[in-house]
């Protein structure tokens, strides 16, 4: 088995781990509003993570992108996820948005504290429908792009512990943005030497690490 094998199935062992966490909120939360609770607990580790490792939480530690990935997948045809989804407008305005949403909706059932967690499972029933359809037009992390949590650990996490290209290994072949969960081109960061891949998004998996055939890129 190759290096980038190992790491695809040690990183697949992983995420089922906590994929399957997903399906008992999702589901459960509509009869135990408690469960709701679990998201936000996810929004903080999320964002706190990302203050030291940036968007490592998303690689394998969510249970809802571990879920697209291991289970979602095989029913995405895989495309290139369009530009739009990774603008700055597009994830302020659904951060905005979604904020706004859950921030009305607590206060119009405060103090009822299984009304408010009621509140969680159904943003997030509403949004994994949203990117469901996104997962089957497009691409399983197409909603990742613009995850509230996912912007803003992109946006506080840049930076943190980044991959590291060796531009005079490079070769162009694109192979770590093929291999990519969330499509990153580490490649368009070579410089004139061993450069940072300063785009926010990384997971920081290591996939494309492995998969390099020239081991131009290191975490
Ligand atoms: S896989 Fe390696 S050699 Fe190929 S484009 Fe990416 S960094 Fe360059
Ligand atoms: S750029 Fe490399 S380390 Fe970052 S998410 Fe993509 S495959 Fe993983």
């Amino acid at each position: 088995m190759s290096e980038f094998e190992t790491a695809k199935k040690k990183r697949l062992i992983k995420q089922v781990l906590t994929a399957v966490i997903f399906p008992v909120v999702i589901i459960g939360g509509w009869f135990y509003p408690v469960l709701g609770y679990f998201i936000p607990i996810c929004m903080v580790a999320g964002i706190t993570i990302a203050f030291y490792r940036g968007r490592k939480w998303c690689d394998w530690y969510c249970p809802r992108g571990s879920f697209f990935d291991t289970a979602i997948k095989f029913i995405s045809p895989n495309k290139e996820i369009p530009a739009f989804f990774k603008n700055l407008s597009t994830r302020i305005i659904m951060l905005i948005i979604l904020m706004t949403i859950m921030t009305v909706q607590i206060i119009m059932v405060w103090p009822d504290p299984y009304k408010i967690g009621k509140v969680f499972v159904v943003i997030l029933t509403v949004t994994t429908s949203i990117a469901i359809v996104l997962a089957v037009i497009y691409h399983p992390r197409v909603w990742c792009c613009f995850c509230p949590i996912g912007s803003i650990s992109n946006w506080v996490g840049k930076g943190k512990k980044p991959l590291k290209i060796d531009s005079s290994l490079c070769i162009d072949c694109k192979l770590c943005h093929k291999v990519c969960p969330i499509q990153v081109s580490a490649y368009k960061f070579k410089g004139s030497g061993v450069e940072k891949v300063m785009d926010g998004d990384c997971l920081k998996c290591g996939l494309c690490t492995t998969a390099c055939p020239k081991k131009a890129l290191s975490l």
